[in-house]
């Protein structure tokens, strides 16, 4: 069984303006390590597909996912909040990202890969059912978990989020009634910090482990130990999705964490010990954030050399 490896050149034409921080380079940073290491040659490479507006309905309300159709650009920027804008390819790049997840969900569930590295941009879990946020469009984390519980008959999926920002927009999602028994989120954030959320009165479904700045690897070890690992072995989710951000990564200014290159190896390790046990190994891995573009590339490749037993 091997890995999946899914992304889209439509997703290096995304860009949002001069020196701003989530720029093409930073794909093309994590497919240079890939390529670079060896490692893309053993791995199952595939283009990501565009997903639906019907896929984006799931999770986004309608008048949102019709409002970004309508606002794409035919020249310059638009802007769709003070950290988010589109250029004349971003729908383009935001319906790859998404239907990547798709694909991986597809790929896992076929048992076509054991599991799936998405490598893709605009990153998601930001984004709310009702608007884009924090360089997010399209939530593509939850459009995945959405998929394969209505599309793909799973009973329960868990979404693992490890970017150093709370993944506010996948929490807004699956808090409501409607989801809650069949998606539980376990993540880990700095706090305080942007989007300054998932603190008050979480949802019984979401396991929240807010983190001071310079938490490093042994905070990361106790909030799976302490927090994560119960509650996840206790729902036995059916598939184990990763929003996978690199941004608590000690050489990341954006955020102020202190993970390590091996921290991202120990956490995966964790996830597909999880997966083995009850989700017959099925992981589909998503990139969030990450702004160092070495630390990105480094621990992007650790991530998925883990995924693919290559370590
Ligand atoms: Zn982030």
């Amino acid at each position: 069984m091997t890995t999946s490896y899914i992304t889209h050149a439509d997703c290096l034409r995304h860009e949002m303006g001069a020196g701003h921080p989530e720029c093409p380079e930073r794909l093309a940073a994590v497919n240079e390590q890939m390529r670079a290491s060896g490692l893309l040659e053993t791995l199952r490479c595939l283009k990501a597909p565009l997903a639906a507006a019907a896929d984006m309905k799931r999770v986004h309300q309608s008048d949102y996912v019709e409002s970004i159709f309508r606002n794409s650009p035919s020249q310059g920027y638009a802007q769709l909040d003070p950290d988010t804008a589109m250029n004349p390819h971003s729908l383009q790049a935001a319906l790859r990202a998404a239907g990547a997840g798709l694909l991986g969900v597809d790929e896992v569930v076929a048992g076509r890969a054991a599991n799936a590295f998405c490598a893709v941009r605009p990153c998601g879990h930001h984004a709310t059912a009702l608007r884009s946020m924090g360089f997010c469009i399209f939530n593509n984390i939850a459009v995945a978990a959405a998929y394969a519980l209505e599309q793909k008959g799973l009973k329960r999926v868990a979404i693992i989020d490890f970017d150093v920002h709370h993944g506010n927009g996948t929490e807004d999602m699956f808090s409501l009634p409607h989801w809650q028994g069949r998606v539980m989120m376990a993540g880990f954030f700095q706090h305080p910090f942007y989007p300054h959320s998932g603190t008050r009165n979480p949802a019984p479904n979401m396991v929240n482990v807010p983190l001071p700045a310079g938490s490093g690897g042994a905070a990361i070890r106790r909030a799976m130990e302490e927090h994560w690992r119960p509650a996840l072995e206790r729902f036995a989710p059916e598939l184990v999705l990763i929003s996978a951000g690199f941004d608590a990564h000690a050489e990341d200014l954006l955020g102020g964490m202190a993970l390590v290159d091996e921290d991202y190896v120990w956490m995966t390790r964790e996830l597909m010990a999880l997966a083995a046990r009850h989700s017959q190994g099925r992981i589909v891995s998503m990139l969030e954030g990450g702004y160092n573009l070495a630390a990105l590339g480094r621990s992007a490749l650790a991530h998925v050399r883990t995924l693919a037993g290559a370590v």
